[in-house]
């Protein structure tokens, strides 16, 4: 019989939520964390378009990356300025305003000055624009390494190829059917993105009602980008694009319902970034060198799920992190934490809900 391994807590799923509440867990308690792949972060957490905005989602996630940045800070350099500019054609003003009224810091900017920081930018489209000047680009891959890292080094046990099949609760503690033997722990974590609910009901617990919403991004080849440019997206959230090395990234900010899967990007997604973001500059892009699409994955309130589930002692949620996970990943992995093993949670994070 394969030997049981044992742990205060198990974590199920190795992209950004999964790695930072293990790391947050680890050195107080023992903690497994359990990937189905053979490679960490080889979903959505490896596909996102690494982007630190404060003016982006709603309340909840916009305190949930304002209390990320100091911990950004402390896992080294790992965001570099990339200011966000918000832009909208005529007929998107009215959202422009809106956007405006929630968000005064935000600062406004006519069409020339838009330009004057994107010179790509039509001005003949452009009827307004909000510029977010301390946004940021995410050095994602090192923020995951951090957290993966440094579990390790406080003692995680990391097991990939160890898809979670099965569970169920003795009365004490879990026991886990996963591909790489079986794991006993008192408290289960549930980070598998767009597979959150799949989970569940291998748990045997109700799931949420999670939806993967699939995204498609591509870079797209170019002979003029400023590196300096900032990120560039329609307030109307129908496109957005930001320099890539010597292209631009581009994506149609699609929403397409998907099962849970290893995502694969859609020609004609593709092709609608390019024709979106052609309409609106002067780029002209006419080719693109790669693309891809991962799983943002929402609740049917599209707030970030945190907390014990209702119905099944020791099993706890860190899901629905939509098109945020990179962004709230170091303040939602702290706050998880703190709630699974019963300590307060820090006030500048209390604003997330649990349920
Ligand atoms: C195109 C695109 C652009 C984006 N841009 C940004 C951005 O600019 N900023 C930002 O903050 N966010 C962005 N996001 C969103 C962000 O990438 C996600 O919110 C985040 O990666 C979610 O992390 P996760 O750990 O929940 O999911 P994942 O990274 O998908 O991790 C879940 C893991 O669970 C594993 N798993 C599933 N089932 C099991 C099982 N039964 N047993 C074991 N393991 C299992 C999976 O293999 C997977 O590795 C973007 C997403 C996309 C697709």
């Amino acid at each position: 019989m394969a030997m049981v391994i044992e742990a205060d807590v198990a974590v199920i799923g190795a992209g950004m939520a999964g790695v930072s509440v293990a790391y947050e867990l680890a050195g107080e308690h023992t903690v497994v964390l359990l990937e189905q792949e053979s490679q960490p972060a080889y979903h959505t957490t490896g596909r996102s378009a690494a982007m630190f905005l404060e003016s982006y989602g709603g309340p909840e996630v916009r305190a949930l990356t304002a209390a990320s940045r100091p911990l950004f800070d402390s896992a080294g350099s790992l965001l570099s300025p990339r200011p966000l500019l918000w832009v909208a054609p005529e007929e998107q003003m009215d959202r422009l305003a809106t956007l405006a009224a929630a968000q005064p810091e935000l600062r406004r900017l006519d069409p020339a000055e838009a330009a004057a920081h994107c010179s790509a930018l039509r001005t003949d489209w452009v009827a307004g624009a909000l510029l977010e000047e301390n946004a940021s680009e995410i050095d994602v891959l090192g923020l995951h390494q951090f957290y993966l890292g440094g579990a390790r080094r406080r003692g995680t046990t990391v097991l990939v190829g160890a898809a979670v099949r099965a569970g169920r609760h003795d009365g004490s503690r879990w026991l886990l059917d996963t591909a790489a033997g079986p794991v006993a722990a008192a408290a289960v974590v549930n980070a598998a993105g767009a597979w959150a609910d799949v989970v569940a009901v291998a748990l045997g617990v109700p799931p949420l009602g999670m939806t993967p919403l699939r995204r498609t991004a591509a870079v797209a080849r170019t002979g003029r980008v400023d590196r300096a440019w900032p990120l560039v997206a329609d307030v109307g959230e129908t496109f957005y694009f930001r320099p890539e090395g010597a292209g631009v990234l581009v994506s149609p900010a699609d929403e397409t319902p998907s099962e849970p899967c290893d995502a694969r990007p859609d020609d004609l997604d593709v092709a609608l970034a390019v024709e979106r973001v052609n309409e609106a500059t002067d780029l002209g892009l006419r080719s693109v060198r790669t693309a891809w699409a991962g799983l943002r994955t929402f609740a049917p309130d599209r707030k970030p799920v945190t907390g014990p589930d209702p119905a099944a002692p020791g099993l706890w949620w860190l899901a629905g992190q939509g098109g945020y996970g990179i962004q709230i990943g170091p303040a939602l992995g702290r706050m998880a934490a703190a709630a699974v093993t019963g300590g307060a949670v820090p006030e500048a994070l209390s604003v997330a809900r649990f349920r």
